[in-house]
């Protein structure tokens, strides 16, 4: 099949969050299938620094000059070259995003023409299913976080040059204003997410978003399909950002990395004592308010751990982290940013990945630490909980940890659990093992597309 992807992030010219790096391998996993395969994202100035052999495409019919990669056989990047929209130090939070996300839309939609099949994620790229309302094209809108919409003024309608009959409460408007997102859900012939779990969630008051009802009108066509991971990219047999190689099949380089991430974060190297990693955008939905309250638990009752985390956002929690890892220097360590090298350390090191968000449509992150042995602990939404097999089942099932309830106690108790397992050294071996050995490749996520692709692909003139 002819398939074009469109994506306002693509591991690894530009990646802000999990979108950049399930895009890129999706396509990537596509083109490996056979299927001609062209991914089109914005050139950023990141990319424009970085990436010196891009090729000119030209700007025949384009609004905007296009520059070409040919990272894999089957697979071509396009970048959409404006710099009045794109030529900035961030990705995203500009004033002006309704107009460079409309001018990308408008781009792609002229791109798109020749394509079977229109992928679009996230809200960023909504606009492109009502620009291609009229074509004969199959058009397939993945949403990787419903809690981003694209809600701008009304007044921005304009810019889109959609009829003025699309304005409407039941196609792009929304509470006045008008909604990318929306006219995604709206105008695609199949919307998907990411998790079987959070597109029944979706349908829901609690995670609607205030779209629960949109989602409602478009069950019949709503999948949830997990995400994968690249293995290329996310392994720990060859890997350069980490200090030794290690596989389910021989464990010692993972004690070795779990003492050079202590030697890096300044903490005591203790193999004996368990160490739990956290990498995360700091926001609500990932329920770093509860991790720092269970922590704070625990550190108060004098228990032996080790923390190490890596994120950046919400700056009240940043203070918070790092006035946690000064207040307890020996067992939390904490950096504040983003670094794609630690965040492959404090998977490979810590015995323990922690993830207790409020709400996770997929998560890469306990799917990554599945692989490195990194035993995640979740709390059972969206993808976390499709993905994670809980203690309750048995050592020769488990996989992780789950807890329901979004607190600070359903966490602290998780967190004790994790402290029985790590001292019950067999059955935590078990349940590292049944982790590592198991397969969340692409290869299972292409084939379910593929068979949805194929109920919404247009018959050839
Ligand atoms: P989300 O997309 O909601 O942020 P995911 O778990 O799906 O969450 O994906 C997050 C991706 O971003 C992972 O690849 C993770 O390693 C990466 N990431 C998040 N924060 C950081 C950071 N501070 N430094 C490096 N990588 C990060």
């Amino acid at each position: 099949m002819n398939i074009l992807h469109a994506s306002s992030e693509v591991f690894p010219y530009s990646k802000t969050g999990g979108l950049a790096d399930a895009t890129a391998a999706l396509a990537k996993s596509q083109a490996a299938a056979g299927h001609a395969v062209t991914l089109v994202t914005p050139l950023y100035r990141v990319i424009r620094e970085n990436f010196d052999d891009l090729k000119p495409l030209g700007r025949a019919q384009m609004l905007a000059n296009v520059w070409s990669l040919e990272p894999e056989p089957n697979l071509t990047v396009l970048f959409i070259d404006e710099p009045e929209w794109f030529d900035r130090k961030s990705l995203y939070s500009h004033i002006d995003d309704a107009e460079r996300f409309i001018f990308f839309s408008k781009c792609v939609a002229r791109l798109a023409r020749h394509a079977e099949i229109v992928h679009a994620h996230d809200w960023q790229s909504g606009l492109i299913m009502p620009l291609l309302a009229d074509e004969t094209i199959g058009k397939v809108f993945t949403i990787h976080n419903a809690a981003y919409q694209g809600c701008f003024p009304a007044d921005k309608f304009e810019l889109t040059g959609l009829p003025k009959s699309f304005f409407d409460w039941r196609q792009l408007e929304f509470h006045g204003g008008v909604n990318f997102l929306k006219g995604g859900i709206v105008f695609a012939d199949l919307v998907t997410t990411v998790s079987p779990r959070y597109a029944r969630e979706l349908l829901l008051e609690e995670y609607g978003c205030g779209l629960e009802g949109v989602f409602q009108s478009r069950v019949g066509t709503l999948t949830g399909v997990l995400n994968g991971v690249d293995y290329n990219e996310w392994n720990t047999t060859d890997n350069p950002h980490l200090a030794a190689a290690y596989s389910a099949d021989s464990l010692d380089g993972k004690h070795l990395n779990k003492l050079a991430l202590q030697r890096e974060f300044g903490l005591p190297e203790l193999a004996d004592v368990p160490l739990f990693g956290n990498i995360s955008r700091f926001t609500d939905q990932k329920g770093i308010d509860i991790l720092l309250g269970a922590l704070e638990q625990l550190l108060s009752r004098s228990l032996i751990f080790q923390f190490t985390g890596l994120g950046s956002g919400d700056s009240l929690l940043e203070q918070s982290m790092s006035s946690l890892a000064k207040r307890y220097p020996k067992q939390v360590a904490v950096k504040i940013g983003y670094d794609t090298g630690l965040a492959h350390r404090i998977e490979a090191g810590s015995d323990f990945y922690l993830m207790p968000s409020r709400f996770e449509p997929c998560g890469l992150n306990q799917l990554y630490s599945l692989r490195y042995g990194s035993v995640p602990i979740v709390r059972a939404t969206g993808g976390l909980d499709d993905s994670v097999i809980d203690l309750g089942h048995g050592e020769d099932m488990a996989t992780g940890i789950k807890f329901g309830d979004c607190s600070v106690t359903a966490l602290g108790q998780a967190l004790g659990q994790a402290q029985e397992l790590f001292a019950d050294r067999e059955r935590l071996a078990k349940v590292r093992d049944n982790g590592m050995r198991t397969d969340f490749s692409w290869t299972r996520t292409t084939a379910e597309y593929e068979k949805l692709y194929a109920k919404i692909k247009k018959p050839t003139a």
